[in-house]
């Protein structure tokens, strides 16, 4: 990503202006330097899109399984050959610094891979019936044109999540990346896929100035060619999108908001649970949707975990995130920053202590433990996406998943013990869409069911399970002879 970029909608195959002719400036969130020049959509954008992708539906669905799975290959080694200029944009375009960006390419190439070969799937299955005569077949069909909306903090890996497995499985899709990631979470996947083959018009990208979402969500919501739409960004928009999703009977995969606990036993290996927890907590600066939000101790452990925990927190270095020994880079815009800061001094004021960080280094917030932190605090309460993390010590961790269970998210958890047995026994009993025994919360590949229950949404990623989401399943019958008919 090069300074004085100008980056456009991708429709049909070209790279053009809105038609409105109208841009916006996106900045990095390290230097503050203009990035880029980039195309501020609109509905009427969106609905070109639309479209663009409706036309190239018909030959998409119908090209043979090799042919997608020699695109979906290519793709992978085009962004193989260029994953240093990928990890580098990633880093200016969002702040991500070198071991979240690995983690993103490595999500991304395998997603690629396994997707070319989702073609050969059996495409349904043969029924049996009770009809004398009757062939009966449920066939799995794509479903048209599919609007993915994705967002800015794992720009690359949820904007290939939302575009590659409904591409694979023969639908066409119209991205909308977020105006905090118009290349790494658009454009990018839009050079790749156009320069490994896949015709004009069968992959979209319309992007749009801060604050106007909605014209381009309202558009796909609107149209009667979208047949469904995912979202991975906040609870309280994707809430909004699926009330409007209500009034036209569309479907949506919603990945939302997290709160997610990490419960340490009074048997685990305490180095173990602090590097764990700090990993899982204050990756890519605590903006992962699946980040460690609360660590929960049992009493006879707390004392030393909390006090190994804070120290290590306390020396995690922070700063430029290209440069590759930086573990916690900037936050992604002022109003994250003003945020942190607003919710961590409102806990100090209810009488949270700080154990580390606390104190905003702009563009940076550090890594920051609180204890003591009341429930009445915001920051307790819903997501909050950032390098904060809250430490408490409970009585029992069927304690600790009580309070977990009490919050309205439910996408991750994990828990670390010594005793395997009891953790997949709590596990149980988590209310939350994905668990880990003896590991944090932050992980994802590409064929794992991933989503959330509750408020964090429904539906499943997860390539062996988009088929459920972007496939509409026809049951087809032939007769081997006439049947008779009462009248
Ligand atoms: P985040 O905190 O990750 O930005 P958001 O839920 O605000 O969470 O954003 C996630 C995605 O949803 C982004 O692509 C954003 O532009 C988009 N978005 C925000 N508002 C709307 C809306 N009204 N309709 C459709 N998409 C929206």
């Amino acid at each position: 990503m090069a300074p004085g970029e100008r980056i456009g909608h991708f429709i049909g195959g070209e790279w053009v202006t809105s038609e409105s002719g109208r841009s916006y400036r996106k900045r990095s969130p390290w230097s503050g330097e203009v990035l880029a020049e980039v195309a501020a959509g609109d509905g009427e954008d969106a609905r070109r899109a639309i479209v663009a992708a409706h036309e190239a539906f018909e030959g998409w669905a119908g090209a043979l399984p090799w042919r997608r799975q020699q695109i979906f290959l290519c793709a992978a080694d085009i962004l193989e050959r260029r994953r240093d200029e990928v990890l580098g944009a990633l880093a200016v375009e969002t702040g991500c610094g070198r071991v979240f960006g690995e983690v993103q390419v490595g999500f991304a190439l395998k997603l690629l891979r396994q997707a070319a070969q989702l073609g050969y799937r059996p495409a349904g299955e043969l029924l049996p019936s009770d009809v004398e005569g009757t062939r009966a077949a449920a066939v799995r069909r794509p479903v048209g044109v599919v609007g993915a909306i994705a967002p800015w903090n794992a720009s690359l890996t949820l904007a290939g999540r939302a575009v590659v497995g409904p591409l694979a499985l023969g639908n066409t899709v119209v991205l909308k990346p977020s105006e905090e990631s118009p290349y790494t979470g658009g454009a990018l996947w839009a050079e790749i896929l156009q320069e490994a083959g896949l015709p004009a018009g069968t992959f979209n990208v319309v992007t749009h100035a801060p604050g106007e979402a909605g014209a381009v969500g309202d558009a796909m919501l609107a149209s009667p060619l979208v047949k469904r739409i995912n979202f991975t960004g906040s609870t309280p928009t994707g809430r909004r999108l699926a009330e409007k999703a209500g009034t036209y009977l569309k479907r949506v995969v919603l990945q939302l908001s997290g709160q997610n606990p990490l419960i340490v036993a009074a048997d685990a290996d305490v180095g173990y649970a602090v590097d764990a927890a700090a990993y899982g907590a204050f990756v890519h600066q605590g903006q992962v949707c699946m980040c460690a939000r609360r660590v929960y101790v049992e009493r006879p452990l707390a004392e030393e975990f909390t006090t190994r925990f804070a120290a290590k927190v306390a020396t995690l270095p922070t700063g430029d995130p290209s440069d590759p020994a930086t573990v916690v880079g900037p936050v992604i815009n002022e109003w994250a920053l003003a945020l942190l800061e607003r919710r961590v001094n409102e806990a100090v004021e209810l009488g949270a202590r700080v154990l580390a960080g606390g104190v905003p280094a702009p563009p940076c917030y550090p890594a920051t433990v609180l204890a003591d932190v009341p429930d009445e605090a915001e920051i307790a309460q819903g997501e909050t996406f950032g390098p904060v993390v809250i430490v408490e010590a409970v009585d029992s961790a069927e304690e600790a998943v009580a309070r977990a269970n009490a919050s309205d998210l439910g996408l991750a958890a994990s828990i670390i013990t010594g005793d395997t047995r009891r953790g997949l026994r709590l596990a149980s009993t988590l209310e939350v869409g994905i668990v880990h025994v003896n590991d944090q919360p932050v992980n994802d590949e590409p064929q794992m069911p991933f989503g959330g229950v509750r408020d964090s949404g429904w539906g499943r990623f997860g390539l062996g399970f988009a088929a459920e989401e972007f496939c509409e399943l026809r049951w087809v019958t032939v007769r081997d002879q006439d049947r008779e008919f009462p009248f």
